[in-house]
């Protein structure tokens, strides 16, 4: 992913986190401030089993939102394929080592020319395996080791 786009989405995150701490600071100090008067006429309004049942569904919501937004971030973009892990509308592969192990979504570098012209070979930086294809479209062995 280049720098730039890496940037805006970086900012973007930045940015929703910092809206949804304001509005959760903001909903505190309005709850300190009114929480008592809020609750007793809710609970005056709805009577205390109401308002129970509907404490009840909010928080279920809450989890709904909660469980769905971890099982998203979790469900990762990208896909394996020939042993490697590859991005939508990206042409590098992703490390499986770090990928699987760390969590570590790390692009591979290369192809790197091998003196068996059809081989392919993409290197991580990070972990420093290699992974080679005897050929195009072939699956890619992983090799260990420093280079
Ligand atoms: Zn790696």
């Amino acid at each position: 992913m280049p720098f730039g786009e890496r940037l805006k989405q970086g900012l973007k995150k930045w940015l929703a986190t910092a809206i949804i701490a304001t509005i959760t600071l903001t909903g505190l100090g309005l709850l300190q401030a009114w929480g008592d008067r809020v609750f007793d006429a809710t609970v005056a309004a709805l009577g205390k089993q109401r308002f129970l049942q509907l404490i009840l569904v909010l928080l279920c919501i809450l989890g709904y939102f909660a469980y769905h937004r971890v099982v998203q971030h979790r469900k990762k973009k990208l896909h394996r394929h020939r042993e490697v892990y590859w991005g939508r509308k990206d042409s590098m592969p992703y490390c499986p080592f770090c990928y699987e192990r760390d969590a570590k979504e790390i692009h591979l570098a290369g192809p790197t020319a091998l003196h068996a012209s059809k081989a392919e070979r993409w290197d991580c930086k990070r972990c420093y395996h290699s992974y080679v294809a005897a050929k195009p479209g072939d699956r890619f062995l992983m090799r260990a080791g420093r280079p």
